[in-house]
């Protein structure tokens, strides 16, 4: 299943197909004939992508951009499919995360200890490697100019340590990736979209998380595009929820450090928070649902959550 919608200012979003609808966002941007890609998925998402593209009448040689957030494979993991089937495209990635794209095994080695190489092949489906010389290393306050429209790149540490955002002026947008954490669409109350924290391994740092958020926050954003899952207005408030809970969770997790049971309730307390956080919101469907839809989201954020613990000790 697949679906892009048009957001204006030439931004459409397409759904990557990861995990389940509305979880995994790619932005495609279209400036006179020009285009480009923030972020895009796992290689199952190419096809995807390539397809959206097309509709919009455009050759695989108008893409001059593929920019990435960061190299988490949710993200990065259809990189280098994208790039062989674009010719003429640059990757755009933080200097932290080039290596990565061009010898991607340790991020691929990495993540199969942990899952298991059959789930990876079924999740991910496989990570192709990128040649040296078509990647752009973007630096903190690196310009690109798409068709003339300037996009800038901020180097926002916190969720990963090679995680970059890209200003865009022309819609007054940010594209967070997950620095501006995860909001899915089913959790949106009348107060707007439910924004909770991503803590993912194995870089999650909760300091410079809420520098990079202030970072951001400077720009005045007008929207926020978010991987996980796409554009949120109401920043202000979004920016107060999301800081806010960061901080709850840290604390609630400095308080459950060095207990033999650590990782059994820190999986239970993020649990809760996030239900408690789903229901003082105003989302309207019911907390087992909210648990469903949550469920990958605690498993990582208290894996992400423990490693940082273990990092900060030492
Ligand atoms: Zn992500």
């Amino acid at each position: 299943m697949s679906d892009s919608e048009d957001l204006g200012h030439g931004i459409t979003v397409v759904d990557t197909g990861f995990q389940r609808p509305l979880f995994d966002a790619s932005h495609l941007l279209v400036q006179d004939g020009r285009a480009a890609f923030v972020d895009v998925g796992t290689s199952f998402a190419v096809p995807l992508l390539m397809a959206a593209l097309e509709q919009h009448g455009l050759a695989p040689e108008a893409v001059e951009y593929v920019i990435l957030t960061h190299v988490h494979l949710d993200h990065a993991g259809g990189a280098g499919e994208m790039m062989q089937r674009l010719p003429r495209a640059r990757l755009v990635v933080h200097p932290r995360g080039a290596r990565h794209m061009v010898d991607p095994r340790r991020l691929w080695d990495g993540a199969a200890a942990v899952y298991g190489e059959e789930a990876m092949r079924r999740v991910y489906g496989g990570v192709v490697p990128v040649e040296p010389s078509r990647i752009v290393e973007a630096a903190d306050g690196f310009r690109l100019e798409l068709a003339g429209r300037p996009l800038l790149c901020l180097d926002t540490p916190g969720h990963a340590r090679h995680h970059l955002c890209v200003w865009d002026e022309a819609s007054r947008g940010v594209f967070a990736g997950d620095t501006f954490g995860v909001a899915y669409r089913e959790l949106a109350s009348e107060r707007g979209a439910l924004v909770l924290p991503a803590t993912t391994p194995v870089q999650f740092e909760p300091e410079a998380l809420q520098r990079s958020l202030d970072r951001l926050l400077d720009f005045a954003p007008r929207v926020v595009y978010l991987t996980h899952y796409s554009q949120v207005s109401d920043v202000g408030r979004m920016a107060g929820d999301l800081q806010r809970r960061l901080a709850e969770l840290v604390a609630f997790a400095r308080g459950e450090d060095g207990r033999p049971d650590r990782r059994l309730r820190l999986r239970a307390g993020i649990r809760e928070l996030s239900l408690r956080w789903a229901r003082e919101h105003g989302t309207r469907l019911p907390a087992p649902r909210v648990a469903e839809l949550l469920s990958v989201d605690v498993e990582l954020n208290a894996q992400g959550i423990e490693a940082w613990l273990d990092r900060d000790r030492r």
